[in-house]
């Protein structure tokens, strides 16, 4: 887009820049293409654009993706994009704002990446919306002010490295490509930007509680002239700590590297197992086809010789009536990464398939004392990994709390997201959820028929 394109489009669609929404337009064509390229764009993707403005970047985009999603906060622009690609079904455009939107349903597209030369005002809570763990992008190209990529990019001891250093190092690997100057904007900002691309970090990090990992990363910065120590929650023994970290007991937050943050995490991790084992010496229940129990063997040996045993399910749900999923820990020996229902577990010999049901919401989602209610069961088959299972379900009513060896990440999802994102990309989760899933669905079949899920 030339700069007399862009004059005459926002003369029609009665834009003019504002400030308060980072309208710098780009008119350097190259650059534009550039940018669209760095995204390595593939027929089979989906493309989520942040603030597309009039186009400058998707003109360079559409006709080589499946699908192009546009997020413009100007209702003028959104408009204006609606009818400048109104003969392109591909291209769909949301007037949302980028920092609130529920970015829960991109978990349905198979492979999503996300693009933007963001409005600097909102670049900070746009990113924390889009990029927070667990994220369904594969690949992101975005454009901001270069402090703040600056930011982003920073190693220790440096004044630009904090909090949100650690927590995109943390999930992301981030590369600044391009310094884009102020002449290839109208109008023309005061100071540089910086494309950068993301891909997802790659298990390189020891698992660690990312929810931990954050509270200790915001508390150290809150005030980083001051010694770690006295930023951190009480009840850590800093002495003993330091020590395991090669640390002096006075060091202040921005002397600790990426590496230190996930070890003091897992230190100071009251949830925190040693990633080992996976219960091979467990004892399970062994039962015949019509569930009846013929005796005890360890899991290991259960697992090899595919003996019918029994597992249950838990679906918890919340006030809103979201369903809490699981991505198993990358630990797992069955399933790893994959997500799955909010907790599930074999029943031990001697155990009651409701007792077990207890046992693993307490395990693994430190939830005690709750109403917990059967929902079906379905029978041993070689899909259900010759399990008996029974599904139960919840409503949790305080937080949960999980253990990273067992659990990367949790998430609350819609019944509709769910349904919509198994029917998409159903290979995202463990074979045991989706067949759970269907019996849910045929317990609330009213719901689901009626499309309120
Ligand atoms: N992509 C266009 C380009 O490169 O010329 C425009 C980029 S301009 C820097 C930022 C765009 O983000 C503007 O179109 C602005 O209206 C939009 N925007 C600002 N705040 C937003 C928000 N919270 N959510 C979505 N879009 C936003």
């Amino acid at each position: 887009m030339t700069a007399s394109e862009l004059r005459e489009i926002l003369s029609e669609a009665g834009v003019v820049p504002s400030k308060k929404l980072g309208q710098n337009f780009l008119v350097d064509q190259n650059t534009a293409a550039w940018i669209v390229d760095q995204l390595e764009p593939e027929e089979a993707d989906t493309v989520v654009e942040i603030g597309p403005g009039t186009g400058a970047l998707t003109e360079h985009l559409v006709g080589r993706v499946a699908r192009i999603i546009l997020i413009e906060f100007d209702r003028r622009l959104a408009e204006y994009l609606r009818r400048r690609f109104s003969d392109r079904p591909e291209v769909t455009v949301f007037h949302e704002d980028a920092v609130r939107i529920d970015v829960r349903p991109f978990f349905a597209h198979r492979k999503i990446k996300l693009l933007g030369n963001l409005p600097y005002s909102a670049g900070g809570a746009i990113l924390r919306n889009f990029l927070k763990g667990p994220s369904p992008f594969r690949r992101a190209v975005l454009m901001l002010q270069k402090e703040m990529i600056d930011r982003i990019l920073a190693g220790p001891k440096c004044k630009d490295y904090g909090v949100l250093t650690l927590r995109m190092q943390c999930e992301w690997q981030a590369e600044a490509v391009k310094v884009v100057p102020p002449s290839c904007f109208i109008p023309r900002p005061m100071i540089d930007s910086t494309v950068m691309t993301l891909v997802p970090r790659q298990a390189d990090l020891p698992v660690h509680d990312r929810r931990l990992f954050d509270e200790l990363v915001r508390r150290g910065f809150a005030q980083r002239r001051k010694q770690l120590r006295k930023n951190l929650p009480s009840g850590i023994d800093w002495e003993k700590v330091s020590v395991k970290l090669g640390l002096t007991e006075t060091v202040r937050a921005e002397e600790l590297s990426l590496d230190d943050w996930v070890t003091l995490s897992r230190e100071v991790d009251p949830l925190f197992e040693k990633e080992e084992g996976q219960g091979a010496h467990e004892m399970l229940a062994v039962v015949n086809a019509d569930d009846e129990v013929i005796g005890s063997e360890r899991r290991d040996v259960v697992h090899q010789e595919g003996l019918t045993h029994r597992a249950v399910h838990l679906f918890v749900l919340n006030k809103k009536g979201e369903i809490f999923l699981q991505k198993r820990s990358r630990l797992k020996d069955c399933c790893p990464g994959l997500w799955d229902s909010s907790a599930a577990g074999h029943v031990d010999a001697g155990e009651e398939y409701e007792d077990c049901a207890r046992r693993e919401l307490q395990e693994e989602l430190g939830l005690v004392d709750l109403e917990i209610r059967e929902v079906g069961k379905l029978g041993a088959h070689a899909d259900t990994g010759w399990e008996h299972v029974r599904l139960f379900a919840t409503l949790a009513t305080g937080p949960v709390r999980f253990p990273c060896v067992e659990i990367e990440y949790g998430e609350w999802f819609t019944m509709e997201q769910i349904d919509v994102w198994v029917g998409a990309v159903p290979e995202n989760f463990a074979p045991g959820f989706l067949a759970c899933w269907r019996l849910w669905k045929e317990a609330n079949s009213a719901r689901f028929r009626d499309g309120g899920a």
